[in-house]
């Protein structure tokens, strides 16, 4: 399987673009054609635990990589004890909707779903190319934690992430400050997020520097995430139509609910559809930063600038420039590099992105409808949920539950992505509740234990020769 920019060009296979994410004339890798999974194709998988699944699906995208070495790189990702629930992904039905988990893993986010793979994936493509690589990432909570369970104790690949000071959440600094791992850095800077994402950025532009400690990231528009996320919208249409009669089931749709920041997670849900799952609808679910809501019901792209950007209380989903909707918007301008470089090279010109043209085919050929959640409707949601089943939810999860009410149809289950464990979000959950999440024994656990970080001031050349010191190098 061959890549290509979505701007113009080959990029080579997928061991090549997991590597390299961007394409040099800024476009993003995406597969040259989308391979085919037949009614067939789906029964054949039926049968097959969670890692073997994954294995079948990233090996249609990961040719390059032999079956037994993929095999074995999904059973390091997801094999025994790597995820809480046996199933890896579980289903649970709440009364009229259905809540596919994904925060089974290490920093209970669905993060590790394809972070997990992207660690043991990295690893494998370093060893063939005797190459390593030096993560240098900015975060505020959920990525830098993923990325850092996911690298940590790998030989090829050292990790360097930066985050405020006094920003995050006792959780949140439990699950990253706690690593001990030699080959994970936790740098807390003297500033803000923008402060830490500044000094990425400025690491990044210096080539020389780049190139002379293979540096790199592990960001959300890296197609090996993406694909990795395939597998489970695959697992949860297989597990929802486990209970029917086998010649009914290839007719058997449902639709997903999405909590969307990003665009990552759902545009892996483009992909499963568009490959031949049975999926109806594809239901976007924005918090107040809606720039996804508004591109879906009026075809303008309008991002924002992250001063104007709110903190909302799904945090998460704090995004105003959604990196991987450029994929989307090559499918849907017919797969057409000139006319996706010329979108791109508007929005640099206007700001803004026109695709009113195209609007009625969103929902008619691609499924996808969208809705925004508001601070109050999680409240309501949560408390909602937790009335009528017992069972807690997340902020994000319950942006994806409000949005997925609004979309419900007759005959078709909605299946709701839970995209994190309330834990990570006591402050939340005390609001809506009047109550704490429960914490395990686990969780209790982390946030006692020592912490091991490097403070620093908000400044360029001490972070240079931190990392200098401190890379790996082949
Ligand atoms: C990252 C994240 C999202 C948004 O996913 P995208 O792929 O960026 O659209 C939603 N919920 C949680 C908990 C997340 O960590």
């Amino acid at each position: 399987m061959q890549y290509i920019s979505t701007r113009g060009g080959t990029l080579g296979q997928f061991s090549d673009v997991l590597l390299e994410g961007l394409a040099p004339n800024g476009g993003l890798a995406v597969p040259e054609h989308l391979p085919r999974l037949g009614a067939d194709d789906l029964e054949r998988l039926r049968v097959l635990t969670y890692p073997q699944l994954a294995t079948e699906i990233i090996g249609l995208f990961a040719t390059d990589i032999p079956r037994q070495d993929l095999a074995r790189l999904t059973d390091a990702a997801y094999g025994d004890g790597k995820f809480a629930a046996e199933e890896v992904v579980p289903l649970t039905a709440i009364d009229d909707l259905t809540l596919v988990g994904l925060s089974e893993g290490p920093t209970l986010a669905f993060k590790d779903m394809a972070m997990q793979f992207l660690g043991q994936a990295l690893e494998y493509v370093l060893e063939n190319r005797d190459g390593v690589l030096n993560v240098v990432g900015a975060t505020s909570g959920d990525t830098g934690s993923a990325a850092e369970h996911a690298l940590r104790g790998l030989d090829r690949v050292s990790v360097f992430m930066l985050s405020p000071q006094g920003r995050m959440s006792a959780f949140q600094r439990a699950q990253m400050y706690s690593l001990q791992d030699e080959n994970v850095h936790n740098i807390v800077v003297e500033g803000v997020f923008d402060d830490c994402q500044n000094l990425v950025k400025r690491l990044n532009t210096d080539l020389d520097f780049k190139r002379a400690h293979s540096i790199g990231a592990v960001n959300s528009i890296n197609f090996g995430r993406i694909s990795a996320q395939i597998v489970y919208y695959v697992w949860a249409w297989l597990r929802a139509t486990d209970a029917i009669a086998e010649a009914d089931r290839s007719s058997h749709h449902v639709s997903f609910a999405v909590p969307s920041g990003n665009f990552g997670n759902i545009l892996s849900g483009h992909y499963a559809r568009t490959m031949g799952v049975p999926i109806r609808r594809l239901v976007l679910a924005t918090n107040e930063n809606n720039v996804l809501d508004e591109f879906f019901r009026t075809g303008q792209y309008r991002p924002r600038t992250s001063a104007d950007t709110l903190a909302t209380s799904s945090p998460s989903m704090d995004v105003s420039r959604a990196s991987n909707l450029e994929r989307f918007v090559f499918d849907l301008l017919g797969r057409d590099p000139e006319r996706t470089a010329a979108a791109w090279h508007e929005l640099e010109e206007r700001d803004e992105i026109d695709l009113s043209a195209e609007l009625g085919r969103f929902e008619a050929e691609f499924g996808i409808v969208s809705g925004t959640s508001t601070h109050d409707d999680r409240l309501a949601t949560i408390r909602d949920v937790h009335e009528r089943t017992g069972v807690t939810i997340d902020p994000h999860t319950a942006d994806g539950v409000k949005i997925a009410r609004e979309q419900l149809e007759d005959g078709i289950p909605m299946l709701v992505l839970e995209t994190a464990k309330p834990a990570k979000f006591a402050d939340l959950i005390q609001e809506a509740l009047g109550e704490s999440p429960e914490l395990d024994a686990d969780t209790r656990a982390l946030l006692d234990a020592p912490q091991r970080v490097v403070e620093m001031p908000d400044d360029e050349q001490q972070l240079r020769a931190y990392i200098s010191e401190r890379a790996l190098h082949a």
